[in-house]
């Protein structure tokens, strides 16, 4: 496969590092995409900008381009919706307040569910402090690794479709805001607002055309459309609502190191999609070489 032909120019705008439940850190995650023929990346950890600065320089280093990134967590009803965040100031006092918010009660939350795990399993809170690094952002997929390096699941799938399942009784939600919330705070903080994998199957499937249709008057910048979890119907959908509003379609891979099967470039922006979010965010600045 020649990977830097068919990247050429195109960005993946959906990276994630061990500053949240990736399981490289930014550095090799840049290396990562770059060895996969991209030179146009974002990393969006969620719910934090830890990771920028070391990505940032990582970059430069490799003559890539790199736009600041996060995928912020938000919830209506009992989805869980992601929404992408780019060249947002990572310094807006009321975007950092909700993100502190966020990171707090998911750690709360990642207690609970061990503390529920610990009763039927031998399971305790150090499994998962093991797993995770220092300030990242805590989820799911960090008690996924600690279930494995138990034995208790073969891998971190298998672990969300066990005992981590919603179905199951360990499971706890976390705080979020909702998705109205999360678009304002973002463009507030000169950010463009992309909901991730907008249509996925099952649980979270894609919210009602209602809400987008809100979102978008809020200034929903758009959609990611090519991600391996969207459904074909929901994105004929999706993409429909995106050309009668004009609005910005992206692909990415929602790469996660080792934590998920997804590769670099496996989806990708066009460079005309790229220049518009570079164009549209005004609270940072794309970092060149
Ligand atoms: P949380 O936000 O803590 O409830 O965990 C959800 C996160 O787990 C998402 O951001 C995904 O990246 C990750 N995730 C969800 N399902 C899976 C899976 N089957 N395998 C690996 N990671 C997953
Ligand atoms: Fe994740
Ligand atoms: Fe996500
Ligand atoms: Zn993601």
């Amino acid at each position: 496969m020649d990977g830097t032909a068919r990247t050429e120019g195109r960005g993946d705008l959906h990276l994630h590092s061990v500053r949240s439940d990736g399981t490289e850190p930014p550095e090799q995650v840049i290396a990562a995409a770059h060895r996969h023929g991209l030179r146009t990346v974002a990393l969006t950890d969620h719910d934090t900008t830890a990771g920028w600065a070391e990505a940032a320089d990582a970059a430069v280093s490799l003559g890539m381009t790199l736009i600041p990134g996060m995928e912020l967590s938000a919830k209506h009803e009992w989805r869980s919706v992601h929404l992408l965040a780019y060249l947002f100031d990572p310094d807006d006092p009321a975007l950092r307040a909700e993100t502190d918010r966020i990171r707090d009660a998911r750690m709360g939350r990642a207690e609970r569910i061990v503390a529920a795990i610990g009763r039927d399993y031998d399971f305790t809170w150090d499994d998962v402090v093991a797993q995770t690094s220092v300030g990242a952002t805590v989820g799911r997929p960090h008690i996924a690794d600690a279930l494995v390096a138990r034995g208790l699941a073969a891998d971190r799938s298998a672990a969300f479709d066990g005992i981590l399942h919603p179905r199951e009784p360990y499971y706890v939600p976390h705080y979020a805001p909702d998705p109205l919330t999360a678009v304002r705070l973002v463009v507030a903080a000169g950010g463009v607002p992309i909901i991730a994998h907008p249509t996925p199957a099952g649980r979270d499937r894609m919210l009602p055309v209602p809400v987008l249709e809100e979102l978008i008057a809020a200034g929903l910048a758009g959609f990611e459309i090519d991600h391996r979890e969207n459904t074909e119907s929901g994105k004929r959908i999706l993409r429909d609502i995106a050309a009668r509003h004009d609005l910005i379609v992206t692909g990415s891979s929602d790469y996660h190191g080792r934590g998920k099967p997804n590769l670099p470039g496996e989806n990708t922006t066009s460079p005309e999609m790229v220049a518009r979010i570079v164009d549209r965010g005004t609270g940072s600045a794309p970092v060149r070489s």
